[in-house]
């Protein structure tokens, strides 16, 4: 396992596993150190907007994500206490207008492709490798694994999450409490005592709370995510997020969504965390990338996509930044990655936190929203184009996102300047 290599990857999540992959298509040698002592994601749903199922067809995946997701003809978002239409996308239109569609698909499915993807690829899969430290090294970077033992190369990628040990390379921060809860719960359809149309993507939003449903695996399974406030994260006690509180959360709503609840898993939940963006995400030979350099609340469903945005990032600009002797001029290429990926994912975060407000509206503020997403038509793709348009490589392929934003105002969402648009 200490034969050289030209990056190191240190986590095999989502984001890991698909930048091994994108960086062995460009010839390197890449190796993943994974904690746990299997690859692996949990198992339930996730969303695949145009900007990633765009990547997974260059990847040559996207006929393989298909064969395994689902295409939802609509997504449609309700009011959660009157089950009432709000608004909805015309996932057609959609890809019309992308030209890739929208893809639900079952986490593990994703992760398992992108697994025998790197194993056909050739990419070194390696388990039980804690890292605990990393440094920059004359020629590269090294990283140390939980038994002391070293492993270098020119280039380290830390794809290690939410709470990232590297990202304390470049920030003392912690991840932000948002002091809701996602409760997760994937059935099989067949299962269900209630009529639920599998062709959408549904989304029901009320006061403090909302619940996510649609299809899986051909229409087989349905993934459920119902999130809410906790009033115990809000009074500072320890353990929060607790099933009585689920269920006090969701009494008042309307059948459609109050009847799903029992089937929701209780054994275990999701507190929901982000971070505040940080802008620097290069240190030296050593980069994050992934949940780990900017960890997203889940309202824009662009978490894993953003992972996956940054590892094809990443390949082509170390495609680019190929010297004559065929090494890769890695501080070229981590800049360029640093300086289109930071500022992008910088807006998804904030956005996201936006929209969580948006959609926990309630009294007069909840009639108003319901009124102006009632207006919207259903082919409008002004809020999410900066979105779901093609993944930018450089900052001038996304000209307005990149006009001067003062630093110090990075973490504060009131100053966001797409928070007022919304
Ligand atoms: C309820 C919910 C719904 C979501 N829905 C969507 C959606 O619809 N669409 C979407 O795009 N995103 C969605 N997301 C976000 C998405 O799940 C994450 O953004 C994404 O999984 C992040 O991938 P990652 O590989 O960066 O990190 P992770 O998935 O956290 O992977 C990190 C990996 O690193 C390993 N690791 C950690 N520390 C170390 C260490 N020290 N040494 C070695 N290995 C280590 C971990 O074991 C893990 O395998 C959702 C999230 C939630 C909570």
């Amino acid at each position: 396992m200490n034969t050289s290599c030209d990056v190191l990857i240190v986590g095999g999540g989502i984001g890991g596993l698909s930048t091994a992959f994108s960086l062995t298509r460009q010839g390197l040698a890449v190796r993943v150190l994974e904690r746990a002592a299997e690859f692996g994601e949990v198992g339930a749903g996730i969303q695949l907007a145009p900007n990633c199922t765009r990547i997974l067809h260059d990847y040559g995946l996207l006929e393989e994500a298909a064969s395994l997701g689902v295409l939802p003809s609509r997504m449609v978002m309700r009011d959660a206490l009157d089950g009432s239409d709000l608004t909805a996308l015309d996932l057609a239109d959609l890809e019309r207008t992308y030209g890739f569609p929208y893809m639900v698909i079952h986490r593990s499915d994703l992760h398992g492709m992108f697994l025998r993807a790197c194993r056909r690829a050739g990419v070194d899969l390696v388990t039980d490798s804690p890292v605990t430290g990393y440094r920059n090294t004359a020629d590269g970077a090294a990283v140390t694994l939980a038994d002391g033992s070293e492993r270098s190369a020119r280039v380290v990628i830390a794809a290690d999450g939410l709470h990232s040990t590297a990202r304390g390379l470049l920030v003392e921060d912690e991840p932000v409490s948002s002091d809701y809860a996602a409760y997760r719960g994937t059935v099989p359809v067949a299962d269900l005592d209630r009529g639920v149309d599998l062709s959408e993507v549904a989304v029901y939003v009320g006061p403090g709370c909302h619940f996510v449903h649609y299809a899986l695996r051909g229409g087989e399974m349905l993934n459920q995510v119902a999130v809410f406030e906790s009033p115990k994260a809000r009074a500072g006690e320890a353990e929060w997020g607790t099933p009585d509180e689920l269920d006090a959360a969701f009494a008042d709503t309307c059948p459609a969504v109050r009847e799903a609840i029992p089937s929701m898993w209780r054994d275990r939940w999701w507190p929901m965390f982000d971070r505040d963006p940080i802008m620097t995400w290069v240190q030296g030979s050593i980069a994050l990338l992934g949940d780990a350099a900017h960890p997203p609340l889940q309202y824009m469903a662009q978490g894993a996509i953003m992972a996956i945005e940054d590892g094809w990032v990443l390949g082509a600009h170390a495609a680019r930044q190929r010297r004559a002797d065929g090494a890769v001029d890695w501080p070229a290429a981590l800049a360029a990655y640093e300086a289109v990926r930071a500022e992008h994912c910088r807006r998804v975060v904030l956005t996201a936190r936006a929209w969580g407000d948006l959609w926990h509206l309630d009294g007069l503020a909840r009639r108003q929203r319901n009124a102006i997403l009632r207006a919207r038509e259903t082919t409008d793709h002004s809020f999410t184009d900066w979105v779901y348009r093609p993944t930018a490589l450089l900052p001038e392929d996304e000209p307005e996102m990149f006009r001067p934003i003062p630093l110090a105002s990075a973490g504060d969402p009131a100053e966001a300047p797409h928070r007022a648009r919304i």
